[in-house]
C-alpha cells in the first residue's frame, strides 16, 4: 500500500469534508480538517480561542504560523504513518511551501491533490441549503454559513487559496486530479475511491 497523504482541495462548500470522511473510513486513514480543529479550539473560550473566532467568524484566514504547527504536530503522530487527509490545508503557498519542506524532512511525498470544481452560485445555492437544514434540526448553522461572510470565504479562497493550485499544478502536476464537485455524492464518492484503488 501506498503512502496516502492525500489533499482535498476546493472552495468552500465543494464537498471536501463530506468526502474526506468518506474516504476516511473506507481507507482507514485519518481526517485531518483544519476548520474542525480551529472550531475545537474555539470552543475554550481564553482571549486566544476569542482571536480565532472572530477570524474564522469574518470568513478570514487564521495566521500561517499557528495552523502550520497544528498540522507538523498533527501529521507526526502514529496514525499518520501510512497517509492521511487533508482537508483545508494547505489554504496558502506558504502553507504549501512548509508542508513540502515537512514532508521532504519525513521522506514522504503527497500521492494525490483532488481538485473540486463547483461554480460559485452552486456553493452559494449549497451553503443557504446547509444553513436551513441545521435550522430545521434545531442546530445553530456556522457563524461563517451567513450570505455576507460566505461571499468573503469565496474571495479569501479566490485570492490566497487558488494560487496553491497553481503552486501544485507547477511543481507535481502529476498528482493534481480533477473533480467534478457538482455530481452527486455518491458519483463523486466512486471517482475518488477509483483514483485511490487504481493507484495502490
Ligand atoms: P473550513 O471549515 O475548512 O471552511 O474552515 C473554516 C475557517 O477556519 C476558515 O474560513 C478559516 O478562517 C479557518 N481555517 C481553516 N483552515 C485554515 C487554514 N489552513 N489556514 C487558515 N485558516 C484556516
Amino acid at each position: 500500500m501506498k503512502d496516502n497523504i492525500i489533499i482535498f482541495f476546493g472552495p468552500p462548500g465543494a464537498g471536501k469534508g463530506t468526502q474526506s470522511s468518506f474516504i476516511s473510513s473506507k481507507f482507514n486513514l485519518p481526517h485531518l480538517s483544519t476548520g474542525d480543529m480551529l472550531r475545537y479550539a474555539c470552543k475554550k473560550g481564553d482571549d486566544f480561542a476569542k482571536q480565532l473566532t472572530k477570524i474564522m467568524d469574518s470568513g478570514e484566514l487564521v495566521s500561517d504560523e499557528i495552523i502550520i504547527n497544528v498540522i507538523k504536530n498533527r501529521i507526526a503522530e502514529k496514525d499518520c504513518e501510512k497517509g492521511f487527509l487533508l482537508d483545508g490545508f494547505p489554504r496558502t503557498t506558504t502553507q504549501s511551501k512548509a508542508l513540502g519542506q515537512m514532508l521532504e524532512k519525513m521522506n514522504r511525498k503527497i500521492r494525490f491533490v483532488f481538485n473540486f470544481h463547483v461554480e460559485d452560485l452552486e456553493l452559494k445555492n449549497r451553503m443557504k441549503k446547509r444553513a436551513l437544514e441545521q435550522i430545521a434540526k434545531g442546530e445553530k448553522p456556522r457563524e461563517d454559513d451567513t450570505e455576507i461572510t460566505f461571499e468573503n470565504r469565496l474571495k479569501v479562497y479566490r485570492r490566497q487559496t487558488a494560487p496553491v493550485l497553481e503552486f501544485y499544478l507547477k511543481t507535481s502536476p502529476n498528482i493534481v486530479k480533477d473533480i467534478d464537485g457538482t455530481l452527486s455524492i455518491k458519483q463523486v464518492n466512486e471517482i475518488l475511491e477509483d483514483i485511490i484503488t487504481a493507484n495502490t
